[in-house]
């Protein structure tokens, strides 16, 4: 039945939702910086209970009846922007029985710590269960969301990570980039070993003031975030004017603490740029984890590993650290070597995604049953082989390296590359946008670019989906061109 006040309705209900969110958020902040290790099982609980009303309000049914009452059309694109999201969400909480969530998040706990057990044991067989059970559920859980004919199971579950993003449309990005990285990988000069010297065992106190001074001059608010140290970095938005970002301290070499800082902080700079405005709403949100990877690339990778920026930066390196001899080409020749390895997270940029890919197929294989969990190493290491060159020498470095299927994070891992291919075509028309850009990142002067990702991408919030504010921004739908010039252009490869 038609409802005049439907819209506001559902507007102050996803309010509330949100409230909730956000103050999870800050319960799992406080968890990962300041929370005595004591304070486990009681944290579980309080974030158990908000997990439960917080589903409660999702799958009220008055939801679903305030979105059958919206008759009339939405009055504007800021309307259209939510409604579709919140019908999409309403969708999506209420087709996942409440018996199969709850199996779901028992199973991924138990399965977390058999991983981190199997993996520290290099026993991939006490994992292998946990993996079948997981992999049957997820399947189910796809079932029950559904997705479109000309799809597949994986689909339904990378919807949830990035809306839109479907196994078949991965397919047609990676299938021609795969090829290209491999022949890359032939075609780039061997790396010599790091000449780098006089950036390791510099103070952690003072290393991480410097990059906090690095993070500001990005355009990084303290008025509307915290910058706090942990061990594996990471940001999170506390709601409307409170984004938390970590960073690295004592590293081995400033390099390390100075790629993930910048990182992080990219992540932080789209959640301080979304509009406030709408803050609660879709249209305010971040548009899904392809675009917000999208955000933390660009910085690490195309203004942190540009040799403009190592120009200005090595200067400022040697005058704060009162450090002689830096060379800053040898340092932008360091930051930027490649070379095929095992482990993701330690990839370079141009063998990064072909760890994406072995994954993207692998998790596809399992949720269709063309590959059974227990095959997985074999799976696994036969990729390896022909996309990087190089076999494991055990599945802790091979299979059991990633801690997200063991979470259910499956179709997850592609975000990472679409990030990539992502960030680099925006950076290219940022470039056409800004033709002193790279002069400006050579003096330290960032304000230009964080006021175009601004205007062109950060206020849009969740208005346009990924691929549409792709064309919109770049003129071009998404394609791994951008992302191959630019390495190529980095590695002197024709
Ligand atoms: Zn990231």
């Amino acid at each position: 039945m038609s409802n005049p006040n439907a819209y506001q309705e559902l507007a102050d209900r996803h309010r509330e939702i949100a409230l909730l969110g956000s103050t999870q958020a800050v319960l799992g902040w406080d968890q990962e910086t300041q929370m005595p290790s004591a304070a486990v099982e009681n944290r579980a609980a309080q974030l158990g209970q908000l997990t439960r009303i917080t589903h409660k309000m999702q799958t009220d049914p008055a939801i679903g009846d305030l979105l059958a009452g919206l008759t009339d059309s939405a009055k504007d694109d800021t309307q259209a922007c939510n409604i579709h999201h919140w019908q999409k969400a309403w969708d999506r909480a209420t087709r996942v029985p409440e018996d199969l969530a709850v199996a779901l998040s028992e199973a991924s706990s138990v399965a977390m710590a058999a991983w981190q057990q199997a993996r520290a044991d290099d026993t991939f067989d006490d994992f292998a269960p946990h993996l079948e059970t997981l992999v049957s559920l997820k399947r189910r859980e796809a079932e029950a969301i559904g997705w479109a004919d000309s799809g597949e199971a994986w689909d339904a579950l990378a919807e949830e990570f990035d809306p839109g993003m479907t196994a078949a449309s991965v397919t047609a990005v990676f299938t021609p980039l795969r090829d290209a990285l491999v022949a890359l990988q032939a075609e780039i000069p061997k790396s010599k070993p790091s000449t780098a010297r006089g950036l390791e065992g510099l103070p952690a106190v003072k290393q991480t003031d410097f990059l906090k001074g690095l993070m500001t001059r990005m355009g990084f608010s303290f008025e509307s975030g915290v910058m706090a140290t942990s061990t594996h970095p990471f940001c999170t938005s506390l709601g409307d004017g409170d984004v938390r970002m970590t960073m690295r301290h004592d590293e081995a070499s400033l390099l390390t603490a100075l790629g993930s800082s910048m990182h992080e902080c990219g992540h932080a700079l789209y959640e301080q740029g979304l509009p406030s405005a709408f803050s609660g709403q879709p249209r305010g949100s971040y548009n899904g984890l392809s675009i917000h990877e999208s955000q933390s690339r660009l910085w690490e990778n195309h203004v942190g590993r540009s040799r403009a920026f190592w120009h200005w930066y090595t200067a400022e390196i040697a005058r704060e650290f009162g450090l002689d001899g830096l060379d800053a080409d040898t340092l932008f020749a360091d930051v930027n070597r490649s070379q095929a390895g095992l482990i993701r997270v330690e990839a370079d940029q141009a063998t990064y995604d072909l760890h994406i890919m072995v994954r993207f197929e692998l998790e596809r294989a399992l949720l269709n049953g063309d590959l059974k969990p227990r095959d997985l190493p074999d799976a696994w290491n036969a990729h390896y082989r022909d996309y990087l060159g190089i076999t494991p020498d055990n599945n802790a470095n091979g299979c059991l390296q990633d801690i997200h299927w063991s979470m259910g994070a499956m179709g997850y891992f592609p975000t990472y590359t679409l990030g990539n291919l992502y960030a680099a075509q925006f950076f290219a028309a940022a470039k056409r946008a800004l033709p002193d850009l790279e002069d400006q990142i050579g003096s330290g002067e960032f304000t230009p670019l964080l006021t175009w990702l601004r205007e062109q991408i950060h206020l849009k919030g969740r208005l346009l989906s990924p691929g549409e504010l792709c064309v919109d921004v770049t003129g071009e739908p998404l394609s791994a061109e951008p992302m191959l010039n630019h390495l190529r252009q980095l590695h002197g490869v024709a």
